[in-house]
């Protein structure tokens, strides 16, 4: 059951992902006692692949054509689909990125497979894979055991392995050609959507205080200003808050925004979602104010409070006034 590590990139960048889930393929391969390849798809990515010779795989494999220049869910499954049927790995590992999210079900339903998409960990359990996914917001892991006949398909979530332990090795690399032809593909690619220049730069901030939905409505973030303010520090959010429109996209924190990795992170009525956790688990001191004792975020915390945050903020506030 050799493992085969899907990996993304756009005009010739790797999607920092691709590292987490090369290095996702070899631990799962190493604890098989199997082999870890990489796949990269494109027009001209042979040199790409060239550079993951100094990995620990078995083989890289340029998978070479011009129709797979610019992204489509038709080219992409075509190339996949032949390159299964010639090597037949046995679990494809991908990146949970918008792309995959995109057209893995598609190639998995075709072989009718199913794609276990968002897997956070896995674990071997009497010689099967068990891959682990967070369901209602991160309050339940389900395990979800690979059965049947290879291959199986599998996309993981961002942060949940870590990049900088690929192992170093050696590896050939080869190219495959597939062969695909205009008529298969029905969508044509337009210009690819770029986001405009940041504004605020949360990336060298020392001290964030981030507000998540515990924060009910809009005109209460004034409250953890304050606090942002009285610590000298920057305000930052969850999604769904920016996505309500109450602060700025560019102060989303986690796998959909920015990456941050102050001293101190104070998180207030934040759950502590997985997408949320890989934005700011690099964070020297991580404080957390939240109702639910069970919320996932007291698990990255180095100090929680457990209470109302409209009781615990105004408090602290005064206590960051007092102590300056
Ligand atoms: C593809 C994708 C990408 C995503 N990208 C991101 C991303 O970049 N960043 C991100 O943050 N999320 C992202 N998400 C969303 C993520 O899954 C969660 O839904 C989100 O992080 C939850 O935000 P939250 O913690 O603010 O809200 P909730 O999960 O609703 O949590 C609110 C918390 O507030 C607490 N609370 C409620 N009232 C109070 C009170 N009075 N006092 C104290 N505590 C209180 C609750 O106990 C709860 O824990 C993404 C999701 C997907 C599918």
């Amino acid at each position: 059951m050799s493992i085969l590590a899907v990996l993304e990139q756009r005009s010739g960048q790797w999607n920092r992902m691709s590292f987490e889930t090369l290095a996702a393929a070899q631990q799962l391969a190493k604890e098989l006692g199997t082999t870890a390849s990489a796949a990269v798809l494109g027009h001209g990515v042979e040199a790409l692949a060239n550079e993951l010779t100094s990995k620990q795989l078995e083989r890289i494999y340029a998978v070479e054509h011009e129709l797979l220049q610019d992204y489509t869910p038709d080219a992409y499954c075509a190339a996949l689909g032949q390159f299964v049927d010639q090597f037949h790995p046995g679990i494809l590992l991908f990146p949970h990125t918008y792309q995959v999210r995109d057209f893995l079900p598609k190639l998995a339903t075709a072989r009718n497979r199913v794609a276990v998409s968002d897997v956070v960990a896995h674990r071997i359990d009497g010689g099967h894979v068990v891959l682990v996914r967070q369901l209602f917001q991160g309050k339940v892991n389900a395990d979800v055991r690979l059965a049947g006949e290879s291959p199986h398909f599998a996309s993981l979530q961002a942060g949940a392995y870590r990049a900088d332990q690929v192992a170093e090795g050696t590896a050939a690399a080869e190219v495959f050609h597939p062969s695909i032809s205009p008529a298969q593909i029905r969508t044509t690619p337009r210009e690819l959507f770029r986001e405009s220049q940041r504004a605020v730069d949360l990336g060298s901030a020392d001290i964030i205080v981030s507000v998540g939905r515990g924060i009910k409505e809009a005109d209460n973030i004034a409250l953890v200003q304050q606090l942002a303010d009285a610590l000298g520090g920057e305000l930052a959010a969850s999604r769904p808050i920016c996505d309500a429109g109450w602060l700025p996209m560019e102060r989303q924190v986690g796998s959909s925004g920015q990456t941050v990795a102050p001293k101190l992170y104070l998180a207030v009525g934040i759950s502590g979602a997985i997408q949320h956790l890989v934005g700011m688990k690099g964070s020297r001191t991580v404080v957390a104010i939240n109702k639910d004792a069970n919320a996932p975020i007291f698990e990255v915390a180095d100090y929680g409070i457990v209470g109302d945050l409209f009781q615990v903020v105004p408090e602290l506030i005064e206590a960051v006034k007092r102590a300056k």
